[in-house]
């Protein structure tokens, strides 16, 4: 179809989310037309409210597992749900999303000719056995755990975006994306971040799972927006997959230390089971993003906190 405009019109599934609503919103400040869709299976209307009235924005409730007839010029599929609690509510859901989305997402690319970036995740890794982790590394995942239906959903989406690539030269480019937190997090979403900030503003007890011993890496939000439009960005010859995320490691304990000393709350530390499967220690190897994008986080874990606690402390109670 013809373009009546020179703006890039993109798509961003899963827009409605806690990073696509962000992409939405620096998309819009490029100057981009933005189409958004989402089923708002683990996000609401809230994230993108604030966007309705923008006269380059477009919100459309439509399930990526179903075909999608559009014309755009480049597609980010973010559509699946991140946080643990909400991928394996349900599990059948998630691969379909993953896998029937995918399928769905780069058909409709190959047919409008459009450049698709895949958001996936260090779960590709599984627990690792190789710390930190390189996109060389194959990762070492349970295929029928718990965790599975995220893990695999996004390993075989992985696949299938490589096909495409290799099949139809369609322009692919494939984000690993390592734990990111900030505002728009929905608070019941049960990821540790977020979890831990509203508990600690409540005055509730602080959930450690496990010992709290277990690591990982969080990423602002800003930050690793940056680096999805970066990676969009390249030539057509770099399909990735690059990982993004911030590569300084924290306990779970430390994480939950650091927010109860930033909310001077009075909330304790309370130890719970350590669900099934969850890896023991998680740090991205960025040099490939720092090499191919020019790209590294810049947002200390301080600084972050700081607008994600005065996030959730402005939500009404
Ligand atoms: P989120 O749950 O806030 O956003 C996901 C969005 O996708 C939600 O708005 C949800 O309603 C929508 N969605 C789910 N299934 C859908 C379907 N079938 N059709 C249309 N929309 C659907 O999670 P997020 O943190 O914003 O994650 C966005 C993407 O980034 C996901 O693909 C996730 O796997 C990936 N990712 C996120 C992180 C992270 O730490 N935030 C880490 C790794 C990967
Ligand atoms: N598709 C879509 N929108 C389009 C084109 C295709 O949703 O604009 C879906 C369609 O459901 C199709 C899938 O993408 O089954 C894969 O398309 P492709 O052309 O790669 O393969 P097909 O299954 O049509 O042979
Ligand atoms: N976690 C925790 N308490 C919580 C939520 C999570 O101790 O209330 C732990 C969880 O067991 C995992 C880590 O924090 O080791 C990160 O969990 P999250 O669900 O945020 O993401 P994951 O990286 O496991 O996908």
């Amino acid at each position: 179809m013809k373009k009546v405009s020179n703006r890039k019109r993109v798509l961003v599934t899963g827009g409605a989310g806690f990073l696509g609503s962000h992409l939405c919103e620096r998309l819009l400040e490029a100057g981009d037309d933005v189409l958004c869709v989402d089923n708002f299976y683990s996000a609401t209307r809230d994230n993108v409210t604030h966007l309705l009235a923008h006269p380059h924005f477009e919100l459309m409730r439509h399930d990526v597992t179903f075909p999608l007839y559009v014309e755009v010029d480049e597609i980010y599929n973010l559509a699946c749900p991140a946080s643990p609690v909400h991928y394996q509510h349900d599990p059948v859901q998630t691969t379909k999303t993953s896998v029937h989305g995918a399928i769905n997402m780069l058909g409709l690319a190959k047919r409008v000719k459009a450049k698709i970036l895949q958001a996936s995740t260090s779960e590709v890794y599984g627990d690792p056995e190789v710390h930190p982790q390189p996109e060389s590394y194959r990762g070492s995942v349970n295929p029928i755990g718990p965790r599975a239906c995220y893990d695999e959903g996004k390993r075989c989406a992985e696949t299938l975006f490589f096909d495409y690539w290799r099949q139809h030269r369609l322009p692919i480019k494939v984000a690993r994306i390592f734990n990111t937190y900030g505002p728009r997090m929905h608070p019941n979403d049960g990821r540790v971040v977020s979890n831990f900030i509203v508990q600690a503003l409540a005055g509730e007890p602080i959930t450690v799972y496990g010992e709290g011993l277990q690591t990982r890496s969080f990423c602002y939000v800003d930050d690793l927006v940056d680096g999805l439009i970066r990676l969009m960005a390249t030539p057509v010859e770099e399909t990735g997959p690059v990982n993004l995320g911030n590569p300084h490691e924290h306990t779970i304990l430390e994480l939950a230390k650091k927010v109860i000393a930033m909310t001077g709350s009075r909330s304790k530390i309370e130890y719970r089971p350590l669900p099934s499967d969850d890896p023991l220690q998680r740090r991205p190897d960025v040099g490939k993003a720092r090499a191919v994008l020019g790209w590294a986080p810049t947002t200390s874990i301080d600084r972050g906190l700081e607008k994600t606690i005065a996030y959730f402390s402005s939500l009404p109670g």
